[in-house]
């Protein structure tokens, strides 16, 4: 089983190496660690040497405020070994404001563009932004795109689906039984998002065993479904957990 979504370069960590086999004991392999802030990004590729992590490099549209001229420079430099573009995305409850809103729709286009030019297919954290953030990619079709920690409802779900996009339910869904009863089983993932808000690596296992009492649902789909996001076959994937 992969964790598609966490923050492996997150300061709360001790022993992390340790937190990793605690893990792997209970059937997790892999991680998909995602960027925060700029100072997550030197951290990242120290974590990406652990066996069976993958980096998604970004910034997070709660640092959009921190981003400045050189920032998109630096994020370019860091993006060798990523994987992934990420986390990026829109967070209008937490920018209520028209200002800060237009900073993290900047910082959004530019990660976009990057993204772009990388080849990178792309993370999202969306909060009350589905119709912006779908709106900004409209001018990158290209783009591989999944949305993680999505609590959205079943229409904007089916919105992001249309767009091709892969949804990813962490520990936050566990009471959403209409989106694990009716999303398509070839675009779902799961995740622990550790250790924000307090989760920790083995809340993964507890989303998927939610979600499998209301489909068929086995740990293969999640490995699947985060290969062709990341447009690499899955026997690589294999190959980079211990
Ligand atoms: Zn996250």
């Amino acid at each position: 089983m992969w964790d598609c979504h966490c923050h492996l370069a997150d300061s709360a960590w001790d022993n992390l190496p340790e937190r990793l086999d605690q893990a792997r004991r209970q059937g997790i392999h892999g991680w998909l660690s995602c960027a925060t802030d700029i100072d997550s990004w030197e951290r990242q590729k120290q974590v990406a040497q652990l066996p069976g992590v993958l980096i998604a490099q970004g910034l997070h549209p709660w640092w959009a405020h921190s981003g400045n001229p050189q920032s998109i420079a630096k994020l370019s430099a860091a993006l060798p070994g990523a994987v992934a573009m990420g986390e990026c995305g829109l967070d209008f409850y937490r920018a209520p404001d028209e200002q800060s809103r237009q900073q993290q729709t900047q910082l959004l286009r530019q990660q976009l563009v990057l993204a772009r030019q990388w080849g990178l297919p792309v993370v999202l954290h969306c909060v009350r932004a589905h119709s912006a953030l779908l709106h900004e990619l409209e001018a990158y079709p290209e783009l591989g795109v999944m949305v993680h920690g999505f609590l959205g409802s079943i229409q904007e779900a089916r919105q992001w689906l249309r767009r091709g996009a892969y949804l990813s339910l962490g520990p936050h869904a566990l009471s959403r039984a209409d989106l694990m009863k009716h999303l398509p089983l070839d675009r779902v993932l799961v995740e622990s998002d550790a250790p924000s808000r307090g989760s920790s690596l083995l809340d993964v296992l507890a989303v998927a065993r939610a979600w499998k009492q209301h489909q068929p649902l086995q740990d293969d789909h999640f490995e699947a479904n985060l290969c062709r996001f990341l447009g690499i076959p899955q026997k690589d994937l294999g190959r980079r957990a211990p």
